[in-house]
Protein backbone atom coordinates (compact mmCIF):
# COMPACT_ATOMS: atom_id res chain seq x y z
CA UNK A 1 0.00 0.00 0.00
CA UNK A 2 1.24 3.71 -1.04
CA UNK A 3 -0.76 5.00 2.35
CA UNK A 4 1.64 3.39 4.70
CA UNK A 5 3.73 6.01 6.92
CA UNK A 6 7.24 5.47 6.52
CA UNK A 7 9.23 2.81 8.71
CA UNK A 8 12.59 3.81 9.25
CA UNK A 9 12.08 4.80 12.87
CA UNK A 10 9.76 5.07 15.14
CA UNK A 11 8.80 7.25 18.06
CA UNK A 12 12.29 9.77 17.63
CA UNK A 13 9.88 12.53 19.67
CA UNK A 14 11.62 11.57 23.45
CA UNK A 15 8.02 9.85 25.60
CA UNK A 16 8.86 12.93 27.90
CA UNK A 17 8.13 15.24 25.18
CA UNK A 18 4.61 13.16 24.58
CA UNK A 19 3.72 12.68 28.13
CA UNK A 20 4.26 16.39 28.46
CA UNK A 21 1.40 17.22 25.71
CA UNK A 22 -0.86 14.68 27.84
CA UNK A 23 -0.45 16.44 31.22
CA UNK A 24 0.44 19.95 30.09
CA UNK A 25 -1.09 22.98 28.26
CA UNK A 26 1.69 24.96 29.12
CA UNK A 27 3.93 22.83 27.32
CA UNK A 28 1.88 22.63 24.87
CA UNK A 29 1.65 26.28 24.19
CA UNK A 30 5.40 26.83 24.74
CA UNK A 31 5.95 23.90 22.00
CA UNK A 32 3.41 25.28 19.10
CA UNK A 33 4.46 29.26 19.81
CA UNK A 34 8.02 28.28 19.40
CA UNK A 35 7.13 26.13 16.02
CA UNK A 36 4.99 29.03 14.60
CA UNK A 37 6.75 31.99 15.90
CA UNK A 38 10.69 30.87 16.32
CA UNK A 39 11.82 34.60 15.71
CA UNK A 40 8.95 35.82 18.17
CA UNK A 41 5.39 36.94 17.77
CA UNK A 42 4.28 37.83 14.52
CA UNK A 43 0.81 39.69 14.43
CA UNK A 44 -1.33 37.74 11.85
CA UNK A 45 -2.86 40.48 11.19
CA UNK A 46 -0.99 43.49 10.54
CA UNK A 47 2.40 41.01 10.52
CA UNK A 48 4.53 43.40 12.56
CA UNK A 49 7.42 40.96 13.61
CA UNK A 50 7.41 41.68 18.00
CA UNK A 51 10.27 40.59 19.97
CA UNK A 52 10.88 37.34 21.56
CA UNK A 53 8.42 36.56 24.80
CA UNK A 54 7.36 34.62 26.79
CA UNK A 55 4.73 32.01 24.83
CA UNK A 56 0.79 32.92 25.89
CA UNK A 57 -2.13 31.88 24.19
CA UNK A 58 -4.26 35.22 23.98
CA UNK A 59 -1.36 37.80 22.23
CA UNK A 60 -2.77 41.93 21.89
CA UNK A 61 -0.13 43.28 18.61
CA UNK A 62 1.75 46.28 19.97
CA UNK A 63 1.92 47.68 16.35
CA UNK A 64 -2.02 47.49 15.52
CA UNK A 65 -3.86 46.60 18.79
CA UNK A 66 -5.61 43.62 17.57
CA UNK A 67 -5.66 40.90 19.46
CA UNK A 68 -5.14 37.40 18.45
CA UNK A 69 -4.49 33.65 19.60
CA UNK A 70 -1.38 31.48 18.61
CA UNK A 71 -4.47 29.21 17.02
CA UNK A 72 -5.72 32.48 14.94
CA UNK A 73 -5.28 31.56 11.01
CA UNK A 74 -4.50 28.40 11.52
CA UNK A 75 -6.23 24.69 11.03
CA UNK A 76 -7.04 25.64 14.73
CA UNK A 77 -8.40 28.37 14.36
CA UNK A 78 -11.95 28.84 17.03
CA UNK A 79 -10.58 25.64 18.30
CA UNK A 80 -10.86 25.95 22.48
CA UNK A 81 -10.10 22.01 22.61
CA UNK A 82 -6.58 21.63 25.05
CA UNK A 83 -3.43 22.17 22.77
CA UNK A 84 -1.56 18.98 23.77
CA UNK A 85 -4.78 16.91 22.27
CA UNK A 86 -4.48 18.40 19.27
CA UNK A 87 -0.75 17.78 19.27
CA UNK A 88 -1.04 14.10 20.16
CA UNK A 89 -3.50 13.76 17.36
CA UNK A 90 -0.70 15.08 14.71
CA UNK A 91 1.99 12.65 16.40
CA UNK A 92 -0.94 10.15 16.22
CA UNK A 93 -1.53 10.97 12.25
CA UNK A 94 2.06 10.76 11.81
CA UNK A 95 2.82 7.21 13.40
CA UNK A 96 -0.41 5.34 14.10
CA UNK A 97 -0.18 1.49 13.25
CA UNK A 98 -3.38 1.40 13.37
CA UNK A 99 -6.01 2.16 10.64
CA UNK A 100 -6.72 6.40 10.31
CA UNK A 101 -9.99 6.70 10.88
CA UNK A 102 -12.28 8.96 12.94
CA UNK A 103 -13.39 5.81 14.96
CA UNK A 104 -9.89 5.15 15.61
CA UNK A 105 -9.10 8.64 16.45
CA UNK A 106 -11.53 9.51 19.33
CA UNK A 107 -10.46 6.00 21.04
CA UNK A 108 -7.05 7.08 20.80
CA UNK A 109 -8.00 10.26 22.26
CA UNK A 110 -11.01 9.28 24.17
CA UNK A 111 -12.64 11.93 22.69
CA UNK A 112 -16.81 11.33 23.78
CA UNK A 113 -17.78 12.52 20.14
CA UNK A 114 -17.53 11.01 17.33
CA UNK A 115 -18.53 14.13 14.98
CA UNK A 116 -15.10 15.79 16.79
CA UNK A 117 -13.02 13.18 15.87
CA UNK A 118 -14.13 13.36 12.50
CA UNK A 119 -13.97 16.82 12.28
CA UNK A 120 -10.42 17.26 13.90
CA UNK A 121 -9.49 14.47 10.97
CA UNK A 122 -11.15 16.78 8.48
CA UNK A 123 -8.79 19.42 9.38
CA UNK A 124 -5.82 17.84 9.69
CA UNK A 125 -6.47 16.31 6.12
CA UNK A 126 -6.79 20.31 5.18
CA UNK A 127 -3.28 20.51 7.09
CA UNK A 128 -1.94 17.58 4.61
CA UNK A 129 -3.13 19.99 1.65
CA UNK A 130 -1.24 22.92 2.99
CA UNK A 131 1.67 20.57 3.54
CA UNK A 132 2.28 19.00 0.81
CA UNK A 133 2.41 21.49 -2.19
CA UNK A 134 5.79 20.23 -3.91
CA UNK A 135 4.59 19.35 -8.04
CA UNK A 136 5.66 16.34 -9.49
CA UNK A 137 8.80 16.48 -11.27
CA UNK A 138 11.20 15.19 -14.13
CA UNK A 139 9.71 12.46 -15.66
CA UNK A 140 5.49 12.78 -14.71
CA UNK A 141 2.98 10.24 -15.96
CA UNK A 142 -0.72 11.24 -16.10
CA UNK A 143 -3.61 9.35 -15.80
CA UNK A 144 -7.26 9.87 -15.03
CA UNK A 145 -9.55 7.48 -13.97
CA UNK A 146 -13.34 6.73 -12.21
CA UNK A 147 -13.75 6.09 -8.24
CA UNK A 148 -16.75 4.87 -6.42
CA UNK A 149 -15.93 6.14 -2.72
CA UNK A 150 -18.66 4.99 -1.34
CA UNK A 151 -19.60 1.44 -2.28
CA UNK A 152 -22.95 2.33 -1.23
CA UNK A 153 -24.15 4.63 -3.51
CA UNK A 154 -23.75 4.34 -7.30
CA UNK A 155 -21.81 7.92 -7.57
CA UNK A 156 -18.78 7.29 -9.24
CA UNK A 157 -16.23 10.19 -8.87
CA UNK A 158 -13.56 11.42 -11.96
CA UNK A 159 -9.93 11.06 -10.31
CA UNK A 160 -6.64 12.85 -12.33
CA UNK A 161 -3.46 11.79 -10.92
CA UNK A 162 0.20 12.78 -11.73
CA UNK A 163 3.25 10.04 -10.46
CA UNK A 164 6.68 11.05 -10.54
CA UNK A 165 9.50 8.37 -11.49
CA UNK A 166 12.39 8.83 -9.74
CA UNK A 167 15.83 8.65 -11.98
CA UNK A 168 18.07 7.63 -12.69
CA UNK A 169 16.87 5.03 -10.35
CA UNK A 170 13.19 4.42 -12.21
CA UNK A 171 11.87 4.27 -8.46
CA UNK A 172 7.99 5.69 -7.63
CA UNK A 173 8.23 9.24 -6.62
CA UNK A 174 5.40 12.11 -5.33
CA UNK A 175 2.38 11.81 -6.92
CA UNK A 176 -0.79 14.67 -6.90
CA UNK A 177 -4.43 13.91 -7.48
CA UNK A 178 -7.41 16.00 -7.98
CA UNK A 179 -10.95 15.31 -8.44
CA UNK A 180 -12.19 17.06 -11.45
CA UNK A 181 -15.88 16.66 -12.98
CA UNK A 182 -15.01 16.40 -16.47
CA UNK A 183 -12.17 15.76 -18.25
CA UNK A 184 -10.58 18.10 -21.04
CA UNK A 185 -7.50 20.07 -21.73
CA UNK A 186 -8.63 23.06 -20.01
CA UNK A 187 -9.14 20.74 -16.47
CA UNK A 188 -6.24 19.14 -17.38
CA UNK A 189 -4.04 21.82 -17.41
CA UNK A 190 -5.72 23.84 -14.89
CA UNK A 191 -4.52 20.59 -12.99
CA UNK A 192 -0.96 20.26 -14.37
CA UNK A 193 -0.09 24.32 -13.25
CA UNK A 194 0.04 23.03 -9.59
CA UNK A 195 0.99 19.01 -9.70
CA UNK A 196 3.35 18.82 -12.64
CA UNK A 197 6.86 21.59 -12.08
CA UNK A 198 7.34 23.16 -15.52
CA UNK A 199 10.19 21.93 -17.32
CA UNK A 200 9.15 18.11 -16.58
CA UNK A 201 8.33 15.54 -19.22
CA UNK A 202 5.20 14.08 -19.22
CA UNK A 203 3.94 10.86 -20.80
CA UNK A 204 -0.11 10.64 -20.71
CA UNK A 205 -2.67 8.06 -21.93
CA UNK A 206 -3.04 7.70 -25.34
CA UNK A 207 -6.39 9.82 -26.06
CA UNK A 208 -7.19 13.05 -28.10
CA UNK A 209 -7.55 15.14 -24.95
CA UNK A 210 -3.98 15.13 -23.66
CA UNK A 211 -2.80 16.11 -27.34
CA UNK A 212 -4.30 19.23 -26.77
CA UNK A 213 -2.73 20.37 -23.92
CA UNK A 214 -2.16 23.98 -23.33
CA UNK A 215 1.57 22.46 -22.58
CA UNK A 216 3.35 25.41 -20.55
CA UNK A 217 6.37 24.26 -20.77
CA UNK A 218 6.25 20.62 -20.75
CA UNK A 219 7.24 18.14 -22.80
CA UNK A 220 5.32 14.94 -23.81
CA UNK A 221 7.37 12.11 -23.77
CA UNK A 222 7.41 7.89 -24.75
CA UNK A 223 6.62 6.30 -22.01
CA UNK A 224 9.44 3.94 -20.20
CA UNK A 225 9.81 0.50 -21.86
CA UNK A 226 9.26 -1.02 -18.10
CA UNK A 227 6.47 1.32 -17.61
CA UNK A 228 3.05 -0.09 -15.02
CA UNK A 229 0.66 2.67 -15.91
CA UNK A 230 1.20 3.76 -11.84
CA UNK A 231 -1.28 5.92 -12.30
CA UNK A 232 -4.32 3.82 -13.34
CA UNK A 233 -2.82 1.61 -10.04
CA UNK A 234 -2.53 4.66 -7.65
CA UNK A 235 -6.75 5.72 -8.74
CA UNK A 236 -7.40 1.67 -7.75
CA UNK A 237 -5.94 1.98 -4.91
CA UNK A 238 -7.43 5.19 -3.39
CA UNK A 239 -10.85 2.97 -4.30
CA UNK A 240 -9.80 0.42 -2.13
CA UNK A 241 -8.59 2.00 0.46
CA UNK A 242 -11.75 4.56 0.60
CA UNK A 243 -13.64 1.61 0.50
CA UNK A 244 -11.91 -0.79 3.79
CA UNK A 245 -10.63 2.40 5.88
CA UNK A 246 -13.73 4.33 5.71
CA UNK A 247 -16.50 1.81 5.16
CA UNK A 248 -18.30 2.96 1.70
CA UNK A 249 -18.64 6.46 3.89
CA UNK A 250 -16.97 8.77 1.66
CA UNK A 251 -18.93 11.34 -0.15
CA UNK A 252 -17.59 12.89 -3.45
CA UNK A 253 -18.18 16.43 -1.69
CA UNK A 254 -14.87 15.38 0.97
CA UNK A 255 -13.52 13.14 -1.72
CA UNK A 256 -10.55 15.52 -2.45
CA UNK A 257 -9.51 15.60 1.05
CA UNK A 258 -9.28 12.21 0.79
CA UNK A 259 -7.02 12.41 -2.20
CA UNK A 260 -4.72 14.86 -0.43
CA UNK A 261 -4.34 12.19 2.88
CA UNK A 262 -3.63 9.77 0.62
CA UNK A 263 -0.87 11.84 -1.80
CA UNK A 264 1.07 12.74 1.44
CA UNK A 265 0.73 9.78 3.10
CA UNK A 266 2.27 8.65 -0.04
CA UNK A 267 4.91 11.77 -0.49
CA UNK A 268 5.71 12.01 2.89
CA UNK A 269 6.83 8.15 2.87
CA UNK A 270 10.17 9.97 1.07
CA UNK A 271 11.15 11.89 4.51
CA UNK A 272 13.90 10.31 6.22
CA UNK A 273 11.98 9.63 9.42
CA UNK A 274 8.78 10.29 11.39
CA UNK A 275 9.52 13.50 13.11
CA UNK A 276 10.12 14.57 9.49
CA UNK A 277 6.87 14.00 8.98
CA UNK A 278 5.09 15.50 11.96
CA UNK A 279 7.12 18.75 11.31
CA UNK A 280 6.08 18.22 7.90
CA UNK A 281 2.26 18.35 8.96
CA UNK A 282 2.75 20.85 11.58
CA UNK A 283 3.39 23.25 9.18
CA UNK A 284 0.30 22.68 7.35
CA UNK A 285 -1.63 23.09 11.06
CA UNK A 286 0.28 26.20 11.35
CA UNK A 287 0.15 27.65 8.32
CA UNK A 288 -1.29 30.99 7.90
CA UNK A 289 -4.84 31.65 6.23
CA UNK A 290 -6.46 28.34 5.45
CA UNK A 291 -9.41 28.46 3.26
CA UNK A 292 -12.31 27.61 5.88
CA UNK A 293 -13.57 23.88 6.56
CA UNK A 294 -16.82 24.90 4.93
CA UNK A 295 -15.57 26.89 2.27
CA UNK A 296 -13.33 24.32 1.14
CA UNK A 297 -15.88 21.26 1.21
CA UNK A 298 -18.76 23.35 -0.26
CA UNK A 299 -16.59 24.46 -3.20
CA UNK A 300 -14.75 21.72 -4.11
CA UNK A 301 -15.49 20.76 -7.28
CA UNK A 302 -15.47 23.90 -8.80
CA UNK A 303 -11.77 25.35 -7.57
CA UNK A 304 -11.23 22.82 -9.41
CA UNK A 305 -12.15 23.99 -12.21
CA UNK A 306 -11.18 27.14 -14.36
ZN1 LIG B 1 -0.84 43.77 14.37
Amino acid sequence: MHVQMPQTKTSPLPEQQQQQWCEDETGSLAFLFHKRWPQGFMCPYCHWQHPPSPPSRILVCSHCGHPSSITTNTILHGSKKDLGQWLQAIWWLCTAETEISAKNLQRFLHLTSYQTAWTWLQKLRMAMAAADTTPCRGLVELGCALVLPAWEKPQQALVIAAAETIQPAGIPGRIRMSAINILTAETITTFLRTAVEPGSSLFTPDLPVYQQLDRYDLSLTEAPPDHLHRTGELIKEVEVWLNKVHRGGVTIKHLQLYLDEFCFRNNSALLPDQEAVFNLLLQGVLANKPKPYRELVSNQQERRLP
